[in-house]
Formats: structure tokens, sequence, C-alpha cells
């Protein structure tokens, strides 16, 4: 496929799913609590990808992924700024679910939508193959990819036992980095487990610096 056509293709399916209602039309469950707003940024260069999530209510007012103080330690993760964040001819970003999926009985963020990977991941990565490095970030994002690139986790395993073993995908092609979510939720998890910051990070911002430079 030519670069022209790649980038055809990237743009009909990226075009496809921001007009996805399928969550409000004619859900699994319950009906999306309100209008969906699906939330990705891909291109055909971009050889990064930050596989998160799903939306949380902020990015679902803004449509801009990680415009919060999660993103702004993800980026401190990565070594980079918000100009090469944002830049998406270098990284892409895309989330498990594509929309907020509202909130939980306790004010915390429902699970992705489980309408939204069968839908529209395997034809949009199919779509993708220029991808060297997925960040997999979370649970959700870590059992698809990993089970996608031929990596099937354990049942069971912990996201911080996923994440203590990534020197073992530090030679997968695509290479994939495991990696919790950085939220302040979070800031306990990276306290009782220094080795993340000693010994993960190093690596992750050498990785991306590969990836990024112009
Ligand atoms: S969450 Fe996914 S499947 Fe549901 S409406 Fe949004 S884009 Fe469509």
């Amino acid at each position: 496929m030519t670069i022209r056509a790649s980038r055809k293709k990237i743009d009909e399916i990226a075009a496809h799913i921001r007009a996805c209602r399928l969550c409000a039309e004619t859900p699994e469950g319950a009906t999306l609590p309100h209008e969906p707003r699906p939330v990705l940024r891909v291109s055909s260069s971009a050889r990064l990808l930050l596989a998160s999530q799903a939306p949380g209510n902020l990015v679902n007012q803004t449509g801009v992924p990680f415009n919060d103080p999660s993103g702004d330690r993800l980026r401190d993760w990565m070594g980079v700024d918000r100009e090469t964040f944002y830049d998406v001819s270098r990284i892409a970003i895309v989330p498990m679910g594509f929309c907020f999926p509202g909130n939980d009985a306790a004010g915390g963020d429902l699970p992705p939508r489980p309408e939204c990977r069968p839908r529209w991941h395997d034809s949009l990565f199919a779509a993708l193959p220029q991808i060297e490095t997925v960040v997999a970030i979370g649970r959700y994002a870590q059992d698809y990819h990993f089970a996608r690139l031929g990596h099937a986790l354990p049942r069971g395993a912990s996201v911080s036992e996923i994440v203590a073993r990534w020197r073992e995908f530090e030679n997968a092609s695509p290479l994939i980095f495991p990696l919790p979510h950085p939220s302040w939720r979070n800031s306990g998890w990276l306290k009782r487990n220094p080795w993340f910051e000693a010994e993960v990070l190093p690596a992750l911002r050498a990785e991306v610096a590969r990836l990024v430079k112009t």
C-alpha cells in the first residue's frame, strides 16, 4: 500500500469511528449516558502508539486526551513536551474505549465500553502497520495489545506483575512497554515500586526519543 493509500485508509476509518453512535443507538447493555464523542489521534506516520483505557469526563468535554495532571505525569515519564506529545504525525493515541463511558455509583470512571473493541480496534490497527512501539497503559490496553501481538498474558496477572515483566518485551516487534495508569491514584504504587522510575522510565524515554526525533 502506498503512503497516500495508507493515509486515505486511516482517515476513512478514523472518520467512521468519530461518527460512531453504537453505544447510544444499539448498545449491548445500558445506553451511553451522554452523546458519543469518540476521541483518538492517528496518522500514517506515527511510529509510537499510546494505548490507553478510555476518556474521562474532562477529555469528553474538550476532546483532548491526557490534557490533565495524568497527562503531565505521562509526558514526564516519556520525556516529551506538550508540542511533541500532541504531534499526531509522531505519536498516536488510541484508547480501548473511544468515548467517555460515564461514572459508577462511587463516582469513578466505568470501564471502557465493550462495544468498542470488537467494532473498531482490529480494523484500525490493521491500518497502522508502521507502529514500532506500543505503550500499553493499564490492564484493558495490556490485555488487548499483548494478545493482538501474540503475547497473551496470564489470567489474573496484576498490572504490577505485567509491568514488572517489561524486559521480556523490549525486543518484541512491535516493542511493548506496559505502564500503570499515570493517575494520582497510583502515586502510592510508584512509591512502593521504585524500580519503575529507576529502570523502566529511562528505557521508555530512550525509546520515545528514538521514535519522535525529527
Ligand atoms: S464507545 Fe466506541 S462503540 Fe461506543 S459509541 Fe463510542 S466509538 Fe462507538
